[in-house]
């Protein structure tokens, strides 16, 4: 094909990389692939139209904002313009190959049961207009389709997925690459919008402080959490993980949705300190196998196409849930009366992020105490996290729903106050966010509503006035919740547990 607007046949004709979840230049097999070929002209697309995917959720267009300013920073440092278009790829790709005389064009792979046909499509059309079209494996470690059982079908439990998908995490790590060096294509006729013209940033109101005060967006920031967290917390890692007050996990989560860092590095990285320091191994086992989990939840969504939107265990399909707005509204603001579920609502609603072991205990909390749908929770996650991702988000509420593949039993509910007495001991966690029970002592910090009145009123605490009172009563949440979960196992065909 010919270049249509640049028309100089004596420069050599570029490859064109398609960005996606990708927004780095580190380990990046479509970019490689397009630098070996030739020049590089880079385009990313703000992906709108029904068919497109889920809309983007109020944190992630903000970090993403900032992910595509580094990017864009980063490969202009190499003399690669990054172009920005919105719209629907199957029109824009093609036509933007048409414009540059692209010979070839590179994207890496995504799993979503709405992106495989949009993939297929604009290859095909590609292919057919004579062009080199590589899709490449980068977003995962294991392809969906290279873990298979015995029997050669897709895993449902965690377990033997990991035992067999290790192995082949390893050989497949060893693999990661630098870029080889890059050569832009001058293409000043071709349109790119303005970044700020997509507001992806929240305006009226600015919401977003407390995400700039906590994030790094970009493959340096990405970078940098890795090095850290190997040096300074992967020792320790299996135990420190549980408490939320620590500074424990990688915080990767955001960096590895957005692809600002390979997970061939987050691996590898883990695995070398492993080989330089048999001390790490411990801890650096249940690190990976965390990776782990990243990795099955990508192959749920791939092999169950409606597992991001509906229960995966057919009995829960028709639960009569609630659906109590304000009860969900108290929950959404930090506000039910439970210390341990408040504090994790309130940092995410701040830094767009929440800690695992409390991501647990209030989606328990949403669920079986307030008996609210899963996909409430879900959706309420998409729209704040900063890691917000279609795989792992409905994976992880499935699992604490226990109507996922490998999920936690129906008959298991998180103690919030429990588990606020076992995972945060000392109550830092539920001070910094929580500041109003700040004054409590230890004892009461996780229940203050069974502090004695002379003790709230030392500690400057009036229940109902300056801390709720809990929405609901645990003991009869728990019963309640078993209940329903019991009348729905007497209907169900058995696949319950
Ligand atoms: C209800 C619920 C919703 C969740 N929603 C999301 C989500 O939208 N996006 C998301 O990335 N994670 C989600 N998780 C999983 C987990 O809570 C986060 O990945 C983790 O807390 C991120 O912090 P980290 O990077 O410090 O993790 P680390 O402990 O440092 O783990 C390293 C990486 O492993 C992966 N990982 C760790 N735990 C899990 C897990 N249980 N499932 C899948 N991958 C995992 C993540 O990519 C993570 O960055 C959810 C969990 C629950 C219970």
């Amino acid at each position: 094909m010919q270049p249509a607007s640049t028309g100089h046949s004596s420069v050599a004709r570029p490859s064109l990389v398609w960005f996606r979840e990708d927004l780095r230049m580190d380990d990046h097999p479509a970019l490689s692939a397009a630098a070996h070929a030739g020049p590089v002209c880079a385009v990313y697309i703000l992906e709108t139209g029904g068919d497109l995917g889920r809309p983007l959720g109020g944190a992630l267009k903000w970090w993403l904002h900032h992910s595509l300013m580094r990017l864009k920073a980063d490969l202009a440092d190499h003399g690669i313009s990054l172009i920005l278009q919105q719209g629907d790829p199957r029109k824009l790709i093609p036509a933007l190959a048409k414009d540059l005389g692209a010979t070839s064009v590179h994207w890496n792979r995504r799993y979503y049961a709405w992106s495989r046909p949009v993939d297929a499509g604009i290859k095909a059309e590609l292919t057919g207009l004579g062009l080199e079209v590589g899709s490449h494996k980068a977003q995962v470690l294991t392809e969906p389709w290279e873990v298979k059982t015995g029997a050669g079908g897709a895993f449902k439990v965690f377990t033997p997925f990991f035992r067999a998908a290790q192995p082949m995490c390893d050989t497949w790590a060893e693999l990661a690459a630098s870029v080889p060096p890059l050569t832009g294509h001058n293409a000043p006729d071709i349109h790119s919008d303005s970044l700020e013209d997509w507001n992806l940033l929240p305006k009226s109101p600015d919401w977003s402080g407390g995400l700039a005060e906590t994030w790094q967006p970009g493959e340096a920031g990405a970078q940098k959490r890795l090095t850290h967290f190997i040096e300074n917390a992967l020792l320790g890692y299996g135990e420190g993980r549980n408490i939320p007050s620590k500074p424990a996990t990688s915080c990767l989560s955001p960096h590895l949705h957005f692809g600002e860092i390979s997970i061939r590095r987050v691996w590898n990285n883990a695995r070398a300190a492993m080989r330089a320091s048999p001390a790490l191994s411990h801890d650096g086992q249940i690190f990976l196998s965390e990776l782990g989990w990243r990795e099955f939840s990508i192959q749920l969504i791939y092999h169950y196409e409606d597992f991001p939107q509906e229960s995966w265990k057919e009995a829960f399909r028709s639960f009569p849930w609630k659906n109590d707005p304000s009860a969900q509204r108290a929950w959404q603001s930090g506000q039910t009366g439970y210390p341990i579920v408040d504090a994790g609502m309130r940092q995410l609603w701040k830094t767009g992020w929440m800690h695992n072991r409390v991501r647990m205990i209030v989606a328990s909390f949403l669920v079986k105490h307030l008996l609210e749908d899963w996909r409430v929770g879900e959706a309420w996650f998409w729209d704040t996290l900063v890691d917000a991702d279609v795989a792992n988000n409905a994976a992880g509420w499935q699992w604490v729903a226990g109507c996922g593949a490998d999920a936690s039993p129906y008959f298991r509910i998180f103690n919030p106050m429990s588990q606020g007495e076992k995972f945060d001991p000392e109550g830092h966690y539920v001070r910094a966010w929580v500041p109003e029970l700040a004054k409590l002592p230890n004892k009461y910090l996780h229940r203050p509503f069974e502090c004695p009145t002379e003790t709230l009123r030392l500690a400057g605490v009036h229940l109902g006035r300056t801390y709720p009172l809990p929405i609901v009563n645990h003991e009869k949440g728990r019963k309640r919740a078993l209940d329903a979960l019991a009348s729905l196992k007497q209907h169900s065909s058995g696949d319950l547990v």
